[in-house]
C-alpha cells in the first residue's frame, strides 16, 4: 500500500512538474514575443484543459498582442473570474481586457477593466501599466470637460475650442485622412482618437511627453491645435498599410513629414541648418543613426529624402520597402540605383 501511495505521489509530482515546466516554457516564448509558437503550443492544451488558469491567461495576452481581440476576451475573462487569489494573473488580464475593449471601441468596458485593475493593486507593474493606459485612453477626471466629436475616421477630443473652429478643424482632417489614405490604402482597426490640446504644459503634466505624438498601435494622436494637419495622422495611417517588421526613425519621420500637408520649404530649412551648424549631410549616417539627430534637422531632411525616394522609385516600390525601413532593405528593393539617388541628393543639398 505504501509503495502504491509513493508511486502515486511520484506520478502526480511528475505530472505537475511537467505542467509547470510547460507553462514556464510558454511564458518564456511569450516574453520573447514568439506569439505564433505560443498559440501553436497552448491552443491544443487549452482544448484538453479549458479550465486551466495559466493557459487562459497566456493565450488571452497572446491574442491581445496579436490584435485578435475577439479570441482574447473569453480567455482574459476566464482568468479574471477564476483567479481567486487576485494574483498578478488577474491584474494583467484586466489590463489586457482594457486594451481589447478600447480597440473594439467599447470605451466604457475598457475604462471599467482598467479601473478594476488599478483598484485591485495586485502588482506594481500591472497597476502602473493600467494607470498609464487609462491616461492615454482619456479615462481621467482631467478630460471630463473636453468636447468629443465623432466623424467617419476620427473621434476628436478638444481641450478648448469653439464650435465654429471645431467644424473647420475636423473637416480639414477628414479631407486629409482621405487624401493620405489614397496612397497607403490602410484599413485601421478603429477610428483615430485625436486629442487636440490647447496647452502644451497640460499635456506634459498629464502624459509626461511633449506634443505632438502618435501611438499607432492604439490609433491615438495627441497634438497641439496649431500643429500640421497630416504629420501625426500619417504615423497612424501608414502603420496599417502592411505588416511593418522594422521601423527606422529616418524613414518613419520622413514619411510623416512628406505627408504633413504643410507648405513648408524643407530644402531651405535644411540649408539654413547646415549654414548655422557648418555641417554637410551624410544620408546613410542619418538613416542608420536617426535617433542621435535632433528633430530640427532630421525632420526636414528625412521628409525631403522620402520625397526623393517616391519620385525616383514610385509608390508600389516605396510601399514594398516601407515594411522594413533599413538601408539594407532599401538596397534589396530599389537595387543599385539607390546609391546613385543618394549621391545626387547629397550633391544637391551639400553644394
Ligand atoms: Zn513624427
Amino acid at each position: 500500500m505504501k509503495q502504491i501511495f509513493t508511486s502515486i505521489l511520484i506520478l502526480t509530482s511528475l505530472i505537475s512538474f511537467g505542467q509547470n515546466s510547460t507553462i514556464d516554457d510558454l511564458w518564456k516564448l511569450y516574453n520573447s514575443h514568439d506569439y505564433k509558437s505560443v498559440i501553436e503550443k497552448a491552443k491544443p492544451l487549452l482544448e484538453n484543459e479549458p479550465n486551466n488558469l495559466d493557459l487562459n491567461s497566456i493565450l488571452g495576452r497572446t491574442y491581445t498582442d496579436l490584435e485578435n481581440y475577439k479570441e482574447a476576451i473569453p480567455c482574459l475573462d476566464f482568468t479574471v473570474k477564476n483567479d481567486k487569489n487576485n494574483s498578478w494573473q488577474k491584474a494583467w488580464a484586466l489590463g489586457y481586457l482594457g486594451t481589447c475593449y478600447y480597440m473594439m471601441q467599447k470605451y466604457d468596458e475598457s475604462e471599467k477593466s482598467l479601473n478594476e485593475c488599478i483598484n485591485l493593486n495586485s502588482t506594481k507593474n500591472a497597476t502602473n501599466d493600467a494607470y498609464v493606459k487609462s491616461l492615454l485612453f482619456g479615462f481621467n477626471e482631467f478630460y471630463k470637460n473636453w468636447k468629443i466629436v465623432e466623424t467617419n475616421n476620427f473621434r476628436f477630443h478638444f481641450q478648448n475650442m469653439d464650435d465654429i473652429e471645431i467644424e473647420k478643424y475636423i473637416s480639414l482632417r477628414e479631407k486629409a485622412f482621405k487624401e493620405i489614405n489614397v496612397f497607403f490604402k490602410s484599413k485601421l482597426p478603429k477610428k483615430i482618437d485625436f486629442y487636440v490640446w490647447e496647452s502644451r504644459e497640460d499635456a506634459r503634466r498629464i502624459l509626461r511627453k511633449n506634443l505632438g505624438f502618435a501611438n499607432p498601435d492604439f490609433c491615438i494622436v495627441n497634438t497641439h491645435y496649431q500643429q500640421t494637419i497630416g504629420h501625426e495622422m500619417t504615423h497612424v495611417i501608414s502603420n496599417y498599410t502592411s505588416e511593418i517588421t522594422n521601423k527606422t526613425r529616418f524613414i518613419n519621420e520622413g514619411t510623416a513629414v512628406c505627408f504633413d500637408l504643410s507648405l513648408q520649404d524643407r530644402l531651405i530649412q535644411v540649408k539654413n541648418w547646415m549654414t548655422t551648424n557648418n555641417k554637410q549631410i551624410d544620408i546613410k549616417d542619418y538613416w542608420k543613426n536617426g535617433n542621435e539627430y535632433a528633430e530640427e534637422i532630421l525632420y526636414p531632411l528625412s521628409g525631403l529624402f522620402v520625397k526623393e525616394l517616391l519620385d525616383n522609385f514610385g509608390k508600389e516600390k516605396f510601399l514594398e520597402f516601407f515594411k522594413s525601413q533599413t538601408y539594407e532593405n532599401a538596397l534589396l528593393v530599389f537595387g543599385d540605383k539607390l546609391d546613385k539617388v543618394i549621391q545626387a541628393f547629397e550633391n544637391k543639398t551639400n553644394k
